[in-house]
Parts: structure tokens; C-alpha cells; sequence
């Protein structure tokens, strides 16, 4: 089944909007098995909405709409697919009460124009939307089907979850499943990884395998496509097994998981606590840490120590050797990290310090970090060197702490 999406709104086409929704709608649809082939952008223009939607549906089996089902004069999306389709169309009162109730139930005067929103093309059937007071609606056209969905992503999700997604499962029960795995390393380079990995990849068929490089690491996704998810998780199971009889001491993770909840993991079953002292990353590190439920297990506290100054008078970091390497040097970051593990009272303590860019300091070139862990007994320091832009550097920095502390867990 060949789908084609549709977004629909000018802010999109401005820029102004990122198109969200697509890649929610084709990440669902292609894993329930459709052939998303298509995806257009077209803004609140009636004519040029028209020929897009009449494009679509000569080369689509399904056409998916997402916006212009508000209850203003610019969403036109409903009405251009009526015209299309030759539709009249009536006020659905069931609609107009739930579009009601939902707008009591917010404390919302609704207006005329919400009664816009209950208008359903005749023959078409209503997806609800539990989200919003725009309904999705489902209606079939010449042997093709067009569904029309609201515009804010929420209620995109919303009306999918609800509605479209066990629909479509329901109508095409025979179109398999596509399921992926994603395998998660560090310390390992992406050429590398596919020169260990070539004739897994030379050979694919069904698994593929795709390697990708992202803030640092290496993803592996092994994509499938069967009949049911059984078979499809034996396919995964028996690839993913391959590829960590070579890989394994690189693979972190899998899927959604992250560095921080990696660590996490480690720390609980050590029973041991950490802290950081932060510089240029501003906190990131310790905020990714207090990303995953039950981080006070472990993160004791930390200092983002800005400044010289509170490098000096809260860490405890020597004023000579502030003057003789400089804040930027492998002799700052590894009494921040003692310093730090030493105020917290903690097992590990952690330190950042760098340039972030965009402009050198202290005669250091951007993207220059040091990172330090220290234990009771010892400090141990890397220097990185990062090229991305100041806000990807930042988040860069802080996963090679985390990533550098969860090496050193197991030596230190
Ligand atoms: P609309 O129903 O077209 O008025 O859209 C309502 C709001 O939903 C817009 O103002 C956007 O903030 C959001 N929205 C619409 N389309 C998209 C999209 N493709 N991706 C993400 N957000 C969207
Ligand atoms: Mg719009």
C-alpha cells in the first residue's frame, strides 16, 4: 500500500514550524507495514492544495493529511478535499457535543466557527479526536482512501492511537510488520564499525543493517519486515547476536537508551554515588543525569563552576595552578574533579572544562576539554577535542563525561 502524506500550513513552508508531524505519521505508518513513498508540504493556498491532493491520489493508495481542520477561514484543508471528491456535507451533532464538552470542560466559550469543525463530508467516517475539537475523518474516494487529520502534533497522536492505528491494522491485516532494533556504541569510529560489520552488510537482505553516526556514537539499526512481530523479533534477535560477537565491548545500549540511563543502571547495581563540577557544559552532564527517574540514588549534587573564582573558593582548585595552565588544562580538571568529589562526599567526582567556542580563550582553541574522574585515591583525565557548534559541543562534552565515567566505573 503506497501512502502519501500531506502537510498542510504556511508556517511550514515559512520555516517557522517544524514538520513534526511527518516524521511521526511515517515513522508509525512504515512500521504497521505501508510503503510511505510520498510527502508534500503545501501551504493554506486552496488551488495549489487542490493539485496537490489530486497529485497524491494518482500516485497513492492512501492519502494522509495533517492540518487546516481548525475552525478559521485559513483552514481550508476539508473543504478542498470535499470539492475534490464532489462532497456535500452536514453538521454531525454527536461531534458538535463532544466538541462541546471539550471546550465546557476547559472553561472555554465556544464560537460560531467551532461549528465549522462538526461538519462531516457525507460518507465519510469520524476519527475522534480525544485532544482537540477537530476531529480526524476517514472517507473513501474512487478505490482510494483519504484520511484528514488536526494540525497540533498532540492531537495528531491523539487521534492515531485512538483511532487511525487500530483501523488501519484492522483494514489491511495482511501488510506485516516492520520493526527495528538500534544498537548503541561509543569508543569506536563509524568506518571502523563498518569495516568489522562489510559482509553483514554486503549480504543483507532481510534484516538491513544502517550505520549512522550521531553526537558521538554509533547507531546500528537493524530494520526487519515480516509477517508478524514473532518472526520479526527472531530475525533481529539471531542479526543482533552476530553483530555483538564482534562488537560487543563497544555496545552500550539499545534503543532508547541513553548514556545517562546506562550509567544509572551501573551505579544502582554498584551502590555507588557521584558529583560534578561543570565549566563550560553549564550543568548539561548532571541535567541528563536528573533525566531518568531515581538519579538521587547516585547524583549527590554539583557545582557549575562558571567562573575562576568559584573554581578556586567552592572547589578548592589551586589559585597557581589557575595561573600557570590556566582553567582550560588537564591540572584544572582534575583537582575540580577532587574538589568536587571531596564537597559532595561522593564516590566519583566528575569535572568539565573547556572551550565551547565560538572564539578561543586563554589562547585555547575552541572545542578543547578536559574531563577528569576522580575516586578517593586517584584522578584520571582526557583531553577531547569537539568541532561542532557551541550548543552541539555542549551536548557532546557532557555525553563524553558520562561516557567517560561509565569506562572508568569499571577500572577505577
Ligand atoms: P492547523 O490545524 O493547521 O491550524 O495547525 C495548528 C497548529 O498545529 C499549527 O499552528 C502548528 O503549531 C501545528 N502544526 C500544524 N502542522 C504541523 C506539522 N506538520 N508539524 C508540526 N506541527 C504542526
Ligand atoms: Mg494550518
Amino acid at each position: 500500500m503506497v501512502v502519501e502524506v500531506i502537510n498542510t500550513g504556511t508556517e511550514l513552508l515559512l520555516g517557522e514550524i517544524l514538520n513534526t508531524n511527518f516524521q511521526y505519521l511515517s515513522r508509525h505508518l512504515n512500521s504497521l507495514g505501508f510503503d510511505v513513498l510520498y510527502q508534500t508540504t503545501i501551504g493554506d493556498n486552496p488551488v495549489r492544495m487542490r493539485a496537490a491532493i489530486e497529485h497524491a491520489l494518482e500516485r497513492a493508495d492512501i492519502v494522509i493529511t495533517s492540518g487546516g481542520l481548525g475552525p478559521t477561514r485559513g483552514d481550508i484543508t476539508k473543504e478542498v478535499v470535499m470539492e475534490i471528491c464532489g462532497l456535500e456535507g452536514y453538521t454531525d451533532f454527536s461531534t458538535l457535543c463532544r466538541l462541546y464538552d471539550f471546550l465546557a470542560a476547559k472553561g472555554v466559550e465556544p464560537t460560531p466557527n467551532n461549528e465549522k469543525q462538526a461538519i462531516v463530508p457525507f460518507g465519510a467516517d469520524v476519527l475522534e479526536n480525544p485532544a482537540g475539537t477537530a476531529p480526524g475523518l476517514w472517507l473513501e474516494h474512487q478505490g482510494k482512501i483519504i484520511i484528514l487529520l488536526p494540525g497540533p502534533p498532540h492531537e495528531v497522536e491523539a487521534v492515531c492511537e485512538t483511532q487511525l492505528w487500530p483501523r488501519l491494522q484492522k483494514n489491511f491485516p495482511d501488510n506485516g510488520v516492520i520493526i527495528s532494533r538500534t544498537l548503541r556504541l561509543k569508543g569506536i569510529g563509524e568506518s571502523a564499525v563498518a569495516t568489522k560489520i562489510d559482509d553483514l552488510i554486503v549480504n543483507q537482505s532481510n534484516p538491513t543493517l544502517a550505520i549512522y553516526a550521531r553526537h558521538g556514537q554509533i547507531l546500528i539499526r537493524i530494520t526487519t519486515k515480516t509477517k508478524t512481530p514473532e518472526e520479526a523479533k527472531a530475525l533481529i534477535g539471531d542479526m543482533e547476536a552476530q553483530l555483538r560477537a564482534r562488537l560487543e565491548q563497544y555496545i552500550y545500549g539499545a534503543d532508547n537508551d541513553s548514556v545517562a540511563s546506562v550509567l544509572g543502571t551501573k551505579l544502582n547495581l554498584l551502590g555507588k554515588t557521584i558529583a560534578f563540577a561543570e565549566s563550560c557544559s553549564g550543568g548539561l552532564a548532571s541535567s541528563l543525569i536528573t533525566d531518568i527517574p531515581g538519579s538521587s540514588e547516585y547524583l549527590k549534587g554539583s557545582v557549575v563552576s562558571y567562573t575562576n573564582e568559584v573554581k578556586e573558593n567552592v572547589l578548592g582548585v589551586k589559585p597557581e595552578t589557575l595561573k600557570k595552565f590556566g582553567a582550560v588544562s588537564s591540572q584544572c580538571a582534575c583537582e575540580m574533579a577532587a574538589g568536587v568529589r571531596r564537597l559532595m562526599n561522593s564516590d566519583y567526582g566528575i569535572s568539565i572544562t573547556g572551550n565551547a567556542g565560538p572564539s578561543p580563550s586563554e589562547g585555547k582553541p575552541v572545542g578543547l576539554v578536559y574531563i577528569a574522574v576522580a575516586n578517593r585515591e586517584i584522578v584520571y583525565w582526557q583531553e577531547h577535542h569537539f568541532d561542532g557548534n557551541r550548543t552541539e559541543n555542549k551536548l557532546r562534552i557532557a555525553e563524553a563525561a558520562i561516557s567517560t565515567l561509565i569506562e572508568k566505573l569499571q577500572q577505577l
